[in-house]
């Protein structure tokens, strides 16, 4: 998987920086996930090389306009550019009606369809199946299943942050390895398969493990919504691969960034040291700060030090 961020900056797009947007690719990005979508997201995709026909799945965390503007637009090309398949938008209570009214009174027909589900007051979506942890399950078709749930976040509107949690993936199970070590054909090879070991008839111990490929854990990581930092955190945001966040103010800023509930770089690098996070990528980048940026992340670096500031087009590979 392969993070590609198209848009990185705060409220209005600037020469450097587009308004919020990023990718989620699998398979080399013949299949995309969109986590928000600013205003001038359509040309930033194209700028990435990506084909706006790949886009499966959206997130959207917040209905503020430097997250939703691009979108009836994306909508629009999608169809015009001959994609078919159908779309799922993932949003906060309000985005089934932006998208009605965009496309009712633009008399917009779109080609595909397009299944919006808004998240109920527990964070949930009501038309999936939640497991006791509280995920429920997305399937890419090129990659191997991810478990996701939606948190409400602390921000000016309703806000949210995706987790997703990529299932692990079994070893891969070499029977040819066990042939030659003389393992005669039958139910032995389901017990080797199981990474359990047998013993042949000559008293020789074939371990199964030996037979199968390191297992691969799954990576679990957050994209979170403009937020102020969060006075509870619940467990499945802890020990995660990667954060995603906004730092929208500098630390001198925090009086600020409390009054428009963002963060800033000091207190998302405390969280994400709370949280014990082995990667943070900050992005939402307020225009105030251009030419300013390697300050904001020595900021946040002498706190956390494994932090990357995004900026338009960087890529992170995610495995
Ligand atoms: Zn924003
Ligand atoms: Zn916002």
């Amino acid at each position: 998987m392969k993070l590609l961020f198209l848009g990185t900056g705060a409220g209005t797009p600037s020469p450097t920086r587009n308004v919020s947007a990023l990718l989620l690719q699998f398979d080399q990005g013949k299949e995309t996930w969109l986590f928000d979508c600013g205003e001038g997201t359509q040309q930033q995709i194209m700028r990435g090389g990506m084909a706006i026909q790949h886009i499966s799945h959206i997130f959207i965390t917040h209905l503020h306009g430097d997250h939703i503007f691009g979108l009836p637009g994306l909508l629009a090309t999608r169809s015009l550019t001959g994609g078919l398949t159908p779309l799922h938008v993932f949003g906060p209570s309000g985005i089934a009606d932006y998208l009605d009214h965009s496309l009712k009174i633009t008399q917009t027909h779109l080609r595909y369809d397009v299944i919006i589900e808004e998240v109920q007051n527990n964070g949930q979506f009501p038309s999936q199946i939640y497991n006791q942890q509280g995920f429920f399950t997305l399937y890419p078709r090129s990659h191997r299943p991810l478990l996701c749930q939606a948190y409400h976040l602390n921000h000016t509107i309703e806000s949210l942050v995706y987790v997703m949690y990529e299932t692990d993936k079994k070893g891969q199970f070499h029977p040819e390895r066990a042939q030659a070590l003389g393992v005669p054909p039958g139910p032995l090879y389901a017990t080797l398969k199981k990474g359990e070991q047998i013993t042949l008839p000559d008293g020789h111990i074939v371990d199964g493990r030996d037979m199968t490929d390191t297992p691969l854990v799954g990576k679990k990581f957050a994209i979170f919504g403009d937020s102020r930092p969060l006075d509870y955190t619940p467990p499945f945001l802890h020990y995660l691969d990667l954060i995603v966040h906004e730092a929208t103010f500098s630390q001198d800023q925090q009086p600020l960034a409390k009054l428009s509930g963002h963060s800033t770089t000091a207190e998302v690098a405390y969280m994400a040291r709370s949280l014990q996070a082995s990667q943070l990528i900050l992005t939402h980048v307020s225009t105030r700060y251009t030419n300013q940026e390697e300050s904001l992340l020595q900021e946040t670096n002498s706190i956390f030090p494994e932090v990357t500031l995004a900026r338009d087009f960087s890529e992170f590979v995610i495995q």
